[in-house]
Formats: C-alpha cells, structure tokens, sequence
C-alpha cells in the first residue's frame, strides 16, 4: 500500500478478506489503514470472526456493514480511502459513497491482494498439496468402477461423496464427467448418459481443503483404442511434458502456453486446443497467474498453476490432462499425482 500511495483500502471481496484475515464468513467488509485493521460484520458472525481474524478489530453491525465503515471514514476524517475496483459493484459504491460523504475521495484500486495471493507461503502450498493428494486418490481408487454402462452423473457424484469421505470441505468446482462426443466440449457437466464401450472419458476434478482448491483432468479410454486416438492421446500427454518441463522461477506465464501449442502442432493438432493452458490455482479454482497466449506475468517460486492442453474433436470426442504443479526455485512439484499411463481401461 505505501508503494502504491494508498492511504486506506477497503477490501470487500471474501476471499481477499479471508486471505488477509483468516474470515471464512459469507458477508464482511474489511478496512486497512496505517494502524487500523477493522472487520465489519453482522451478528451472524461476530463470534467466528473474533475466532478467525487475530489481531483485527472485529465491529459488530447490526444497520449494514457498507454504511458503518463509511461512517467510520467520515468520522474519522478519512480524506482518500481506495476500493477494490474488480469486486465492488456500482450499487455498493454508490452506497459507501453517499455516506461517507464529499470530504471522503473514494479511489480505485488495482487488484492488489490478487497479486499477493499468486505467490504461496509454505502454509498455502501443504494445503493445496491435501487437496491434490485427496483428488488423485479419489480418482485412483475410482478407476476399478469406469466401465461400460455406468452413468456420467454417477460417478462424478461417487467422486464428490469419494472427496468429502476422505476429508475435503467440497469440491472446488462442479465435476465434469464428459463420455463419447461429449468428451469434446472442454466443460461438459456430466449428463444421464451411460458410458459406452470404445470411448474417450473425461474426468475433471478438485477438492477443497482448509480453503485451498486442486485441479486435475484425466481422459481414459474404454476397449482397445485405435492407432490414431493412441496417437491423440501421447501427444496431448508429450504437450503437458513439454509444458511441465518450461514450468520455472521467472518463466513468462506465455512461454509455458507455447511449448503445449508447439508440441501439438507437430502432429497438426494445435487448432483443437481451444482454450489457454493452465491458471493459478489457490483460495480460487482460477486465479492468478494465468497460463495463456502472449500473457507476459512471470512465474515465480511459489505459484501454484494447472497445466492442461487438451484437444476437442466434433464427434470423436476430447482429451485433455491437467495437473496442478507447484513452480520451486528450481524444480517443479506435481501436486495432483495419478497416473496418466493408466488411461486403457478393458
Ligand atoms: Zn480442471
Ligand atoms: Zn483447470
């Protein structure tokens, strides 16, 4: 905040709010200043903030949090107060603003959390490393269930019941179970439809522990695949190796992108990796950095990233793999690690 000249941020995302606090609620509103650090919330979550956020002055408020903290800047002759510009809408601004009154300058502020959050501390990293180890069990343990005639939504609900079981809070995100030429929509939600014998399956999956998310995708194959879906599948594996290998400390998040689309395109399939390779993985199942074209933020120790080319082929069907990896100072850790070797299943 010094170096940005910010005398005062309000920080009303949760999940920002959380990271700098420790506050899991569903409404707060947190203010940071030179000496100041308040919460506001109402009656539901006095008791878990005054638990959650140590060291933070925790304010109970009964007539609306937004009101209270603009108060708050107006009785304490706040004269610049910044606001998170991606995460406050208009109406909430407006509100603040009214009652806070002219003497108060509401500024934007650029997502500066955001860009704290994309680099781990060791605390992060072992949480994000339960949930890769909880994800690459369940799937693991699930493969002996994937054969013909069994149904899309029930196993990706036996992979969510698998999850919780095994000590996760949640999924981090809807599971895809994606079978046949469904396969080739890269976010299919899983249907009604049985798997069948002879196609691609994708599985993509993460769950959540003590706040941090994993990601992971794995595609199988049902019977004896073709030469050319065998083919298919070593070189979207070879794309994620190559892209895996050019994971490093100040690597541009770019770079990491074009080794996925030049393996593929020695083999004329980049034009079916329809989406950007990978995204930072945290408190958030995207977040920064993100793994795309042209994107020039470097990687650095201590970000957590999905790599995950996958090619989409109308009436055939998809594969993609995906696993989150951890950016070392020199070396690059697999946080989600099941098998991609085993993907025949007769
Ligand atoms: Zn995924
Ligand atoms: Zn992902």
């Amino acid at each position: 905040m010094e170096s940005h000249r910010l005398p005062f941020l309000l920080v009303s995302h949760l999940v920002n709010i959380r990271y700098l606090t420790g506050f899991s609620g569903s409404a707060g509103l947190l203010l940071f200043g030179p000496r100041t650090v308040i919460l506001w919330v109402d009656p539901r979550y006095t008791l878990q903030a005054q638990e959650q956020a140590a060291g933070v002055e925790v304010i109970e408020e009964k007539g609306g949090i937004l009101k209270a903290a603009a108060s708050w800047l107006r009785k304490n002759g706040v004269r610049e107060a910044s606001f998170e510009a991606s995460n406050l809408t208009f109406a909430h601004y407006e509100h603040i603003r009214k009652e806070a009154g002219d003497a108060v300058r509401l500024t934007p502020a650029g997502d500066l959390i955001e860009e704290l959050r994309a680099v781990k501390d060791e605390g992060e990293v072992e949480a994000i490393r339960g949930a890769g180890r909880v994800t690459a069990d369940v799937f693991t343990e699930l493969l002996p269930h994937i054969r013909a005639g069994v149904i899309e939504q029930d196993l990706a609900a036996e992979i969510e019941y698998q999850m919780r079981k095994k000590g996760a809070e949640g999924v981090a995100f809807e599971t895809i179970v994606a079978s046949g030429v469904r396969s080739a929509f890269p976010h299919a939600r899983p249907s009604s439809k049985p798997l069948q014998e002879c196609e691609l399956v994708i599985f993509d999956l993460g769950a959540i522990l003590t706040g941090y998310a994993a990601d992971m995708t794995r595609t199988v194959f049902l019977g004896e695949p073709s030469r050319r879906i065998r083919s298919l599948y070593s070189a979207v594996l070879n794309a994620q190796r190559q892209a895996i290998r050019s994971v490093q400390d100040s690597t541009p998040t770019g770079a990491v992108d074009s080794a996925a689309r030049r393996s593929l395109a020695k083999h004329q399939l980049a034009r079916y990796f329809t989406h950007s390779t990978g995204h930072g993985v945290g408190l958030e199942i995207h977040e920064r950095p993100r793994l795309g074209k042209g994107e020039t933020a470097c990687l650095k120790s201590g970000s957590v990233v999905t790599v995950e080319p996958g090619i989409y082929l109308e009436g055939v069907g998809g594969i993609r793999i995906e696993d989150t990896v951890l950016v070392g100072s020199e070396d690059v850790e697999i946080l989600t690690p099941a098998s991609k070797q085993d993907w025949i299943i007769s």
